[in-house]
């Protein structure tokens, strides 16, 4: 195999590409010692932030405050792909049977909205995040991935999509995208590119001056129900917070809190981007209207061209980890750069002697049913959102609007949302649930070149079918 290029200032880990240009944030101070509050946010990520914005410009009297272990954006918010689209993992048929189809349709809808949303919130409140809302487009390369998604289309335009919201679109589609192999795309204008560090760090800003109090350097050890007279607390070594309501927001991070061990499944995702790519080399691609890009493929991958040109990809590439690993300074398997690299260049030939000059993963949380959830339970004072397997830079954002409404004690639109109380058992225990994504990765990798070995008219492969009905998939 011909050896990946790399970039002399090659670096891999240091949280993300994302915080290279600016460097990691300097920390804010920890929480100082014990202290009360109307609603404390655990985890600065998206969810917690949006959350903290949301109740604030409600109710700027309430007193809220959210502590970080590391920094604001030192999860998958500040490690993403930024892609803010209106993806959504859940099972649309366990929703709909729960709360019937057009409740389903509502969430889907307000997905979509949910993207305006980040946009217009960033411009109103000066946070520069490089967004560019060029759409969403997805590109088959063989012939079972072309009738996938097709399937696909038609599937998501029954549950919220009309034809104008997702549709095929030709080759000569503008603007153009030229991706090398592509048989067939898709095209959706409800996606946006953002630089995703920039999003996290600067909502960080705003809601602290708005008067939300961040502190960061600061572990939560153990978050406590309302029991009796004694408030929800929330234990860190620096002192105890009670508060009238406690919201957990540490999405991949949860199995490390106590009692939370198997409710999400701690998965890694990884990421590569090139060094600035000559405007030579952009006028064979195209790509000027930053769309953000998919594939169809079972492994699938993520890009984006990057405001200063070049291309972030990114993927559930490289052999995942037993449980949660403390690797959290975000460095990733050469397995994966290479698998990523690859796709890269499948995509993109004439990139082949374009380096590398940052690799990075970060953690999501996945649960059994791969359903994410909003949820605030009234008796014990804790409210949670998360689980969205992938698919969260917009999802978190309704998340945090939704968990203002559950905590204002509203009955709204939002509240009604299907995922709203979605309940589901938890993983099976290690090494199990680990055993069966490696069997589950090894049967899609299988299928994807089975697939990419098919001439004419092509199906899905049955090892991905056998795949997809594997438990916990
Ligand atoms: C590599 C990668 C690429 C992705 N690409 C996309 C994409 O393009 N589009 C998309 O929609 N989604 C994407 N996702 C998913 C998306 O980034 C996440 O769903 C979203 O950022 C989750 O936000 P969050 O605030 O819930 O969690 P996080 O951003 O993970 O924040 C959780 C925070 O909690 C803190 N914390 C954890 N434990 C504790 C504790 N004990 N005490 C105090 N604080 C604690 C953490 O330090 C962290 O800052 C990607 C994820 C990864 C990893």
């Amino acid at each position: 195999m011909r050896p990946i290029p790399r970039s002399s200032r090659f670096a891999n880990g240091g949280v993300s590409f994302w915080f290279r240009d600016g460097g990691l944030p300097e920390r804010r101070a920890p929480l100082p010692g014990g202290a009360d509050y109307d609603v404390c946010v655990v985890g600065a990520g998206y969810t917690g932030l949006w959350t903290a914005y949301y109740l604030k410009k409600d109710q700027p009297d309430l007193r809220v405050a959210v502590l970080e272990r590391e920094f604001a954006g030192f999860g998958a918010s500040g490690r993403n792909g930024g892609w803010l689209s209106a993806d959504f993992s859940g099972s649309r048929e366990d929703y709909a049977r729960s709360h019937g189809k057009a409740a389903m349709v509502a969430l889907q809808r307000a997905l979509m909205a949910t993207v305006d949303e980040v946009v217009t919130v960033a411009g109103a409140e000066g946070i520069d995040a490089d967004i560019v809302k060029g759409g969403m487009r997805l590109v088959a390369a063989n012939a079972a991935q072309h009738e996938r998604l097709e399937r696909q289309i038609e599937y998501l335009q029954e549950w919220g999509y009309w034809p104008d919201d997702i549709h095929m679109v030709g080759p000569d589609h503008e603007p153009r995208l030229s991706v090398n192999g592509a048989v067939a795309s898709g095209y959706s204008p409800h996606a946006a590119r953002v630089h995703p560090a920039k999003l996290v760090t600067g909502l960080a800003g705003v809601v602290e001056a708005m008067g939300v109090e961040i502190f960061e350097d600061t572990a939560v050890t153990e978050i406590r129900p309302r029991s009796g007279s004694e408030r929800p607390a929330v234990v860190t070594e620096h002192g105890t917070v009670h508060a009238d309501h406690v919201v957990r927001a540490t999405e991949g991070f949860t199995s490390t809190l106590r009692g939370q061990r198997r409710r999400w499944r701690p998965m890694y995702s990884s990421m590569i981007v090139t060094e600035p790519i000559s405007a030579e080399l952009w006028e064979g691609i195209g790509w000027e209207g930053r769309e953000v890009l998919g594939d169809t493929a079972h492994s699938y991958i993520y890009a984006q061209r990057t405001a200063d040109d070049r291309i972030a990809i990114g993927g559930r590439s490289g052999p995942q980890r037993i449980g949660f690993s403390e690797d959290n300074e975000g460095a990733t398997q050469p397995q994966a750069i290479a698998e990523l690299w690859r796709s890269l260049t499948r995509m993109f030939p004439d990139l082949v002697d374009v380096p590398i000059e940052h690799a990075w993963s970060g953690v999501l949380g996945v649960p059994r049913d791969w359903s994410p959830t909003v949820n605030l339970d009234a008796e014990s004072g804790l409210g949670w959102a998360g689980g969205y397997a992938g698919s969260g830079v917009a999802t978190s954002n309704l998340a945090g609007r939704t968990l203002r409404d559950l905590v204002l004690g509203r009955s709204t639109d939002l509240t009604r949302l299907p995922w709203v109380g979605h309940e589901v058992r938890g993983w099976e225990p290690e090494p199990l649930r680990w055993m069966g994504t490696q069997v589950v990765r090894g049967l899609y990798r299988t299928a994807d070149r089975r697939e990419s070995r098919t001439e004419g008219k092509g199906h899905t492969s049955r090892l991905a079918d056998l795949a997809t009905r594997m438990p916990g998939n």
